[in-house]
């Protein structure tokens, strides 16, 4: 492949396996993360870290590093920046492609209650629920704030609120086993998993240890986001992008 600047919105492992790839293959890719995280996972080629000013600031930065490509493979539920990649590409006119695993979907034995947001998750669970609340730490406020709720908030960085009596935080980066998941609903006499519907392979040990405790979990349904060329995996991705930076 030619070696042309694809900037890839990043803060997931797909993103990262996206620019090994790309890498490989002599593209030169710029990776930007948001800069939440205190120590990320360096990927392959270079990095930029921070917001970049809205979409206009995108669509300069676009302009300034002479980008070829962008590829949004950010988390399903970073919204803004997904909007703000599709209205800066098109300001630039620059091609954008989405890496989008499918959403998970309930299957024979999964106790799922559907959410539309966070505010619903915190307002569907029942009083008295021990939770495992596994949504990131941007939006814990509604569960805190609910005064018959109690359990784990598990996130990689320190959330924005106070950790109120009766929850506890947990620190920490995933994957997590099965085995590991199960401890932890067991060991905390959890009653009710709080997830957001990633999709991907990877975080549904937690989905799989819930269902094997016949736990109920609450699911949160993905936000709505732009209409732009969508991959449903790495691979697919990786092809998208050789076809649109061929000669
Ligand atoms: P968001 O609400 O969509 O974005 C908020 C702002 O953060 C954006 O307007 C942008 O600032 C900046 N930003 C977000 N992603 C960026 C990136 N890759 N590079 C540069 N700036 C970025 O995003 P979020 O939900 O806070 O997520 C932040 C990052 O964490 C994303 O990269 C995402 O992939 C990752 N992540 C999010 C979740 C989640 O559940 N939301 C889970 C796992 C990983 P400016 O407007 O100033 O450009």
């Amino acid at each position: 492949m030619a070696a042309r600047t694809v900037l890839i919105l990043g803060g997931t492992r797909d993103a990262r396996e996206v620019a090994g790839l790309l890498v490989q293959k002599g593209v030169d890719v710029v990776t930007s993360l948001a800069g939440v995280t205190a120590a990320p996972e360096h990927p392959a080629g270079r990095l930029r870290l921070g917001g970049f000013g809205g979409a206009g600031g995108l669509a300069a930065y676009l302009a300034a590093a002479q980008v070829a490509l962008v590829i949004d493979a950010t988390h399903p539920f970073a919204a803004q920046i997904a909007r703000n990649a599709h209205e800066a590409c098109r300001a630039a006119g620059v091609p954008l492609l989405r890496l989008e695993r499918p959403a998970w979907q309930p299957a024979e034995g999964d106790r799922w209650i559907a959410a539309a947001s966070a505010e619903e998750a915190a307002g569907i669970l029942p009083e008295g629920a021990r939770v495992l609340l596994t949504i990131g730490r941007k939006e814990v406020a509604p569960f805190f704030a609910r005064a018959g709720l109690s359990g784990i908030a598990r996130m990689i960085e320190e959330p924005p609120v106070a950790v109120p009596p009766g929850w506890s935080l947990v620190r920490a980066r995933p994957p997590f086993s099965l085995q590991q998941e199960i401890d932890l609903l067991s060991a905390q006499a959890i009653s009710h998993l709080v997830s957001k519907n990633a999709g991907g392979r990877l975080g549904r040990e937690k989905i799989a240890a819930a269902k094997a405790l016949q736990l109920p979990v609450v699911m949160i349904a993905r936000p709505a986001r732009p209409d732009v060329p969508l991959s449903g995996s790495v691979e697919a991705l990786v092809e998208a992008v050789a076809r649109l930076l061929s000669p």
